[in-house]
């Protein structure tokens, strides 16, 4: 099964994707995890995407949708894009892709959560540079308070665009660029609804529901 998860910034993709990958074998692209790879090694893509990340501002589409391109020349079944696409503009470069590849995307799940959870996840959020897992000062901190439970790196840290005013124009970018794709998935019959709040248990429950997997 192909699918693609989108939401606001905050709503669980990265962790839903990875609790996927462990229980479903399925391949994860996240789009933000390659912007954030390219910036750590210093490429010439990670040089012109960093502003924009930092900023909490879109990468420009010629930029992504040639990263994405390449990410997913060699596609198997069984994926999820995490963070692709986020305009309609993607959305539309990703079905050539996919129809290049003789690809079917099979579910758009969208997750659900309020302004207020979303504000609260993303400003205590904090990310291990070495590996990317996702932390929470309060609802989850690493298990010893240093190390980092799935690597053991000890560099975890706020990412630039957790930063109130980077929060505040994702929150917009978001609301003027990625949610209008509900409708377009809609239309098409292959938006899942689900609702991201509460535990991560909760919520990977409710989308193993929705996928009927
Ligand atoms: P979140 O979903 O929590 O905002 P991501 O890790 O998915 O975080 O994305 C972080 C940043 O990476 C975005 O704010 C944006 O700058 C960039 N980015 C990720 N995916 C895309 C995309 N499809 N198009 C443009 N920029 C993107
Ligand atoms: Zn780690």
């Amino acid at each position: 099964m192909n699918i693609l998860l989108f939401g606001p910034p905050g709503a669980g993709k990265g962790t839903q994707s990875s609790l996927l990958v462990e229980r479903k074998k399925m391949r994860h692209i996240s789009t933000g995890d390659l912007f954030r790879a390219a910036i750590k090694n210093q490429t010439p893509l990670g040089k012109e995407a960093k502003g924009y990340l930092d900023a909490g501002r879109l990468v420009p589409d010629s930029v992504t949708i040639g990263m994405v391109q390449e990410a997913l020349n060699e596609l198997r079944d069984d994926f999820i894009l995490d963070g692709f696409p986020r305009n309609l503009a993607q959305a539309d470069a990703l079905d050539m892709i996919l129809d290049e590849q003789k690809l079917k995307l099979d579910n758009a799940v969208f997750l659900e959560v309020s302004t207020d959870e979303l504000v609260e996840r993303l400003s205590g959020r904090r990310t291990c540079r070495t590996c990317g897992a996702s932390y929470h000062v309060k609802n989850k901190p690493p298990k010893d308070g240093v190390h980092c439970d799935t690597c053991g790196g000890t560099d975890i840290y706020q990412r630039a665009d957790d930063a109130p005013e980077a929060i505040r124009t994702r929150m917009q970018v978001y609301e003027a660029s990625t949610r209008p794709l509900k409708e377009y998935y809609e239309k098409r019959g292959e938006l899942r609804l689900v609702d991201g709040s509460g535990s991560e248990h909760d919520v990977y429950r409710r989308i193993e529901k929705a996928l009927g997997c």
